[in-house]
């Protein structure tokens, strides 16, 4: 198909792929397991019962067991103290059979998020938001990186959507998934720009694009006519619209007229996200084999 403004995009189908990884990471794990060797494990903490976190939690506890990793629900109270919380993470860090921590966000405002974030393992950090591991990301250097990011070059990659020497507009400067977005691409030789909110005229800047990432949390703002014929449309964003429907930050109908490519909302990125989860916590799993020499980790 080509960029011609009556063509419709080709979607990007992120449901598919991650489920042909995690097919992937099943028969790594089940092999592992038949050497005799333990399963890997995830420890995901949850700081009182938010009902979307609850709900989050649930999901990748299951999306966990489905490929057979061991996932651990480790429940605190909303009111546990910050010194509990580091005591906490600091016996996770030390317990052989954690190979990922996670810790459910948001926490009760009364705790300090960043340092106990800080306080995780970098070599069980799953989530790849550890300042060591965003420093690697910065560096080049081997390490855990955020998912979603991660999902989305593996989306590009899948579709073989050129990076090298392209133009690459990321709307949003998180630092879970626009800054490591941006280092992603431009570790790839694409040529990016980063936006936000202080941004002048977004959509000059997002019709440079060749590759546009919005992470905004902005129902449908990333309109058609901000996309450049032919361009790869990546939307990072999960909004509810005045239905209750979950839309993504671009106004896809319009966007997939003017695209080549386009991921949907559901079933592009988030799914994606949750397939890079399950390959960080196996990849620290079988770093931890290589270090522990293999018998290491056989189950008594
Ligand atoms: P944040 O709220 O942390 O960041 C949003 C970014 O968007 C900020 O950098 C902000 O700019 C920028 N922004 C806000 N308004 C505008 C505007 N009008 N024009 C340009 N830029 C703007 O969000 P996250 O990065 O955590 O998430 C972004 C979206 O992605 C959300 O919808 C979230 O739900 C979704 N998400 C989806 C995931 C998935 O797996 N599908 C995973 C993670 C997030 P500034 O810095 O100046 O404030």
């Amino acid at each position: 198909m080509s960029g011609d403004i009556e063509t419709t995009a080709r979607i990007l189908d992120g449901k598919s792929l991650a489920g042909e990884i995690r097919a992937d990471l099943t028969r790594r794990v089940a092999a592992h397991r038949a050497a005799g060797r333990r399963a890997p494990g995830l420890a995901v903490v949850l700081v009182g019962d938010d009902p979307a976190s609850v709900v989050y939690v649930r999901n990748k506890r299951r999306a966990c067991l489905e490929v057979g990793i061991a996932a651990r629900d480790v429940d605190r109270p909303a009111g546990t103290s910050q010194a509990s919380l580091e005591a906490l993470i600091d016996e996770l860090n030390a317990d052989p059979d954690v190979d990922g921590i996670l810790i459910q966000m948001p926490l009760p405002a009364h705790l300090a998020a960043q340092s106990l974030l800080d306080r995780i393992d970098p070599a069980r950090d799953v989530d790849g938001f550890h300042p060591i591991n965003a420093g690697r990301l910065l560096l080049g250097t081997p390490g855990l990186a955020p998912c979603t990011p991660l999902g989305i070059m593996a989306l590009l990659d899948r579709a073989q959507i050129p990076i090298d020497g392209k133009r690459a507009v990321v709307i949003g400067r998180s630092n879970i998934v626009g800054k490591p977005m941006a280092l992603m691409l431009l570790a790839r030789n694409a040529t990016v720009t980063i936006c936000h909110s202080r941004t002048p005229d977004l959509a000059k800047t997002v019709r440079e694009g060749d590759i546009v990432v919005a992470a905004v949390g902005r129902a449908e703002m990333v309109r058609g006519d901000w996309i450049k014929p032919g361009a790869a449309v990546i939307d990072v964003g999960m909004n509810r619209d005045a239905a209750g429907k979950l839309v993504g930050d671009v106004a896809f109908a319009e966007a997939s007229r003017v695209a080549a490519a386009i991921t949907p909302v559901p079933g592009g990125v988030g799914p994606m996200t949750i397939a890079m989860l399950l390959s960080n916590i196996l990849a620290s799993y079988e770093s931890r084999l290589e270090l522990a020499g293999r018998g290491d980790l056989r189950s008594s």
